[in-house]
């Protein structure tokens, strides 16, 4: 039999229930489909696609090396899975559930239709499925035939330029390297650095967006933690390890639940803060820092996340619906699984954040505001936080830094309260070196 492979967020060959049990079938024909409809969503970026094609060129490599490499074809699934099927006889497709959106739900309803009607046997399989650890590295054997078929670039799916220079690399063997260091070296800080934004970058996994891709698996990354726990059964890496895996079962959790639909349309927007909110000129010095690191990196430890969320939608009083997707395009691991319920929640849960008491708090030093807002070099240390309060804030306010948009206090509202806000204690000046990403 002939048998299609769909990879969607499972980019990986190894731990693949589904490429196992097809090797066993017969014929194999490993396809990845680029929908150009679902990278015009609004909440997909360029640093989503970059991190895919990488991806996807290494796990061309990896199949290629079982015997039979990934093809890719560009178009909606319905066109691509029936000219597959009915040219190269394909009669069964394996695929893996995978997070939903409303797009992606009703895109999936109409091929299982579709597939009924064309006489091809679409099983998907849940996950995590069962896997045969023999099976581990099936060979293939592949349906002849066919042309690779090119990885198109962002510019050619119309994606907008979006520079991330400090991107997480995609591809397999990158989230190895990074399970091996966190695991080896990095992970021993995991529960006392890991809300820090200093030292959060270091000590946490930054596995999540090999999670959302799949180019790791879930299960092998719970595997790899529990033996590194039997090595190490007490002190720092104990208590370590089973935060980090208590945050493993927390996505588990979320990843069973129905997430609540993708953002479609914010009724009205304030256009001025969405944008403040996309460059990280809001004018709050701490919240700005954290805007731009996102925008750099593609990532921001998760108490930030929800700190960002929470004052985008509280005090600037942005409907969750607009800002959303403006930060769904900055995460690079964004998986509308973890996404939107955790959105909701950062939105729902009590008072907004104060960004000015959370910059206090989570950057005592200032060395990170510091490092992110180059512009308020000039601002003593004790006003770093509220420049506004700074005697020669007039100076930069307006030109080179913006005047705060709204008052860091608990609700959106027109900008009254910084000047209002308290001056800080003096406090020692930490490191400014930018931080490296090199881990
Ligand atoms: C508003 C908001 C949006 C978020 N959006 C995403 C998203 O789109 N994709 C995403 O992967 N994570 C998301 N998170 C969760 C969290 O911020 C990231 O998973 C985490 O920062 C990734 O870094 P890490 O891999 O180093 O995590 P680690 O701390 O090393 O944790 C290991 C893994 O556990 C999971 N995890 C960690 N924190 C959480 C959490 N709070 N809830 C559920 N699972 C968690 C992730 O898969 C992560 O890779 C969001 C959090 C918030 C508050």
């Amino acid at each position: 039999m002939n048998v299609l492979i769909w990879f969607r967020r499972d980019l990986r060959a190894a731990d693949h229930p589904a490429l196992s049990l097809a090797a066993g079938m017969g014929r194999v024909l490993p396809l990845y489909i680029v929908e150009p409809e679902f990278w015009r969503q609004a909440y997909q970026a360029g640093r989503h696609w970059a991190f895919a094609a990488e991806s996807l060129a290494a796990l061309r490599e990896d199949l290629g090396a079982l015997g039979a490499p990934l093809i890719l074809r560009v178009g909606p699934a319905e066109e691509v899975l029936d000219r597959l099927c009915r040219q190269h006889h394909i009669a069964r497709i394996l695929s893996h559930a995978g997070p939903e959106t409303q797009w992606s739900a009703a895109r999936d309803h109409r091929l299982r239709g579709w597939a009924r009607e064309a006489g091809v046997d679409w099983r998907e399989l849940p996950l995590p499925a069962p896997s045969d650890p023999a099976a581990e590295h099936p060979a293939l054997s592949p349906v002849p035939g066919l042309e690779p078929g090119p990885i198109p670039t962002a510019k050619a799916l119309k994606l907008a330029e979006d520079r991330c220079p400090h991107r997480q690399a995609g591809g397999r063997a990158q989230g190895l390297l990074l399970m091996d260091s966190f695991l080896a070296r990095r992970g021993e800080g995991y529960r006392s650095a890991s809300t820090s934004p200093l030292g959060a970058e270091r000590a946490s996994s930054r596995l999540s967006a090999h999670l959302a891709f799949g180019t790791l698996s879930r299960r092998e990354i719970a595997a790899a933690a529990t033996a590194r726990q039997a090595e190490r059964p007490g002190g720092a890496w104990a208590s370590a390890l089973s935060a980090f895996r208590s945050h493993l079962a927390l996505r588990d959790t979320l990843m069973q639940q129905t997430p609540p639909p993708a953002a479609e349309q914010a009724a009205q927007v304030d256009a001025a803060r969405l944008a403040a909110l996309e460059r990280g000129e809001t004018g709050l010095p701490f919240l700005d820092a954290c805007l731009r690191y996102v925008a750099a990196t593609g990532w921001l430890p998760s108490r930030l996340r929800g700190m960002v969320a929470s004052v985008a939608t509280g005090q600037l009083g942005l409907d969750w619906r607009a800002a959303g997707p403006v930060l769904a395009r900055r995460f690079t691991d964004y998986d509308p699984s973890l996404f939107w319920p955790l959105l909701r929640q950062a939105v729902q849960t009590g008072a907004p954040c104060n960004p000015v008491r959370f910059g206090q708090m989570q950057d005592p030093s200032g060395a990170f505001t510091r490092a992110w807002v180059p512009e308020l070099a000039p601002v003593p240390d004790p006003f770093l936080h509220t420049p506004w309060a700074w005697s020669g804030f007039h100076r930069l306010a307006g030109r080179r830094y913006p005047e705060a948009l709204v008052s860091p206090g608990p609700r959106s509202g027109p900008r009254s309260g910084p000047r209002a806000a308290p001056a800080l204690p003096r406090q020692r000046r930490g490191p400014t070196a930018q931080l490296c990403l090199d881990l």
